[in-house]
């Protein structure tokens, strides 16, 4: 079993936990505030408090501060294969990259998927999933991402995290993917899954309070640390209605905070009326969050009306941000075709004019799902259009493989 020790509010203790806990990686978690750590994991292996955060894989084998990267590392989570060209390379293994993983797969092709963190993407930040095809009663998007993972890997698909893409440049007919690490991978085609990232509280300082008391996502681990405290939760859409029940469900009180007048207009009837049914929610319209205070990890915040300008002050130490994303692009060269937001265009929504000043040179038009780069393809949450959904994200991911099969096919008859 593994073993982290560290600090509820450290913030590389929660990096550790969450790499491991998206991983689906069980370990037991000690934290020095609750009680003192059993002697034989630290003191009798000459490791004091102050050494901390420690992971312990093993009868021998002891971590000291490590990042989330060397922890991967140790557990062998991040292994690439070295040299070959694959067929598709597959960047982000959220729902859409694993669909595209596990179809791929399954159809024959070589596949290498990536992601930065752990496979899961958004969903894996989902407490619940309740209207993916198939879960009637609901699933969580870790349990979702894991089967999913085990089913591309089954078909022989190498996923691979934590692993950046850095940049991607063509080579000799092909794609060769630079990665954050200075490693390099090479493929014919090459799959754009990565997603979208939440957007931060525009509060000066805020990073400091990240991973200590503020949260992008509601799952058991998060849930674990506000048993029974008061939490807010900002934001208005169906992810901050599912994050906001879910946690009532631990917490003593939610308090669920938004910019707009009602909840109805961004959110999903059925959420809205959970909402206003349960009795450890308070629902606050119209209101901002404006401050953050407390030293060394969140001791409360303070808000403001939008209609009274009046101020008001809480102790919460537990903030969640569902506001809304931004897409993953900043690896993507910047001749590729994107909207004003930074939106990935693919198939008819590239103009002719846009095709030629990204310098495509093919005869035919973009497929699709392809992006102003022939055999680059862009599906879910980071293309421009995209209905970001779980399933929606699932069917571009399995739909995209079959125009993978004719271009390729396409390039062998050349
Ligand atoms: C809290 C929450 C709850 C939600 N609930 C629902 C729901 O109930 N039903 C529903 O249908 N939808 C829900 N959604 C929306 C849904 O999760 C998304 O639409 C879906 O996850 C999009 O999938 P994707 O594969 O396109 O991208 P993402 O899920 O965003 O995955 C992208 C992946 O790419 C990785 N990545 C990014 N950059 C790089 C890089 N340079 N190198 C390698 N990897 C990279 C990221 O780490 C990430 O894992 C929810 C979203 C959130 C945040």
């Amino acid at each position: 079993m593994t073993i982290v020790i560290g600090a509820a509010l450290d913030r590389s203790v929660y990096a550790l936990r969450d790499l491991l806990a998206k991983h689906g990686v069980a370990h037991r978690w000690f934290d020095p505030a609750d009680g003192p750590v059993p002697a034989h994991l630290l003191a009798e292996r000459d490791i004091s408090e102050d050494q901390l955060p420690v992971v312990i894989l093993g009868a021998a084998d002891l971590l000291v501060q490590p990042t989330p990267e060397q922890l991967a590392a140790a557990l062998g989570l991040d292994l690439l294969p070295d040299g070959s060209t694959a067929d598709v390379i597959v960047v982000g293994s959220g729902p859409g990259g694993l669909a595209a993983a596990v179809y791929a797969a399954s159809e024959g092709l070589t596949v290498i998927a990536l992601d930065a963190l752990a496979p899961g993407g958004q969903a894996g930040t989902s407490s619940k999933i309740e209207n993916y095809l198939g879960f009637p009663t609901g699933i969580s998007g870790n349990e979702l991402a894991r089967r999913a993972t085990v089913q591309a890997q089954k078909f022989g698909a190498r996923i691979a995290a934590p692993v950046r893409a850095a940049s991607i440049v063509r080579d000799e007919g092909v794609y060769c993917l630079h990665l954050a690490d200075g490693r390099k991978l090479r493929s014919r085609a090459v799959v754009v899954a990565s997603g979208a990232q939440y957007q931060r509280l525009p509060i000066e300082g805020i990073e400091a309070y990240e991973g200590r008391g503020i949260y992008y996502g509601a799952t058991p681990m998060e849930a674990q640390l506000c048993g029974n405290a008061e939490v807010t939760v900002v934001g208005s859409g169906n992810s901050a209605g599912q994050g906001a029940i879910y946690l009532a469900s631990v917490a003593k009180k939610v308090y669920v905070i938004f910019r707009r007048k009602s909840l109805r207009e961004t959110m999903s009837e059925y959420l809205v009326r959970r909402l206003e049914d349960h009795p450890n929610i308070e629902i606050i319209p119209s209101t901002d969050v404006i401050a953050l205070h407390g030293e060394g990890g969140l001791a409360g915040l303070t808000y403001r009306s939008r209609e009274t300008g009046e101020e008001g002050h809480c102790d919460c130490r537990f903030l969640f941000l569902f506001l809304g994303a931004n897409p993953n692009t900043g690896w993507l060269p910047k001749e590729m075709v994107c909207d004003e937001r930074g939106f990935v265009k693919t198939g008819a929504d590239i103009a002719p004019v846009e095709l030629v000043k990204a310098g495509w040179s093919l005869d035919r038009m973009p497929s699709r799902y392809e992006t102003s780069w022939p055999r680059i393809y862009a599906i879910g949450d980071v293309r421009k259009g995209s209905v970001k959904r779980v399933a929606s994200s699932v069917g571009e991911g399995s739909v995209v493989v079959s125009d993978i099969h004719q271009a390729l096919a396409e390039v062998a008859a050349t």
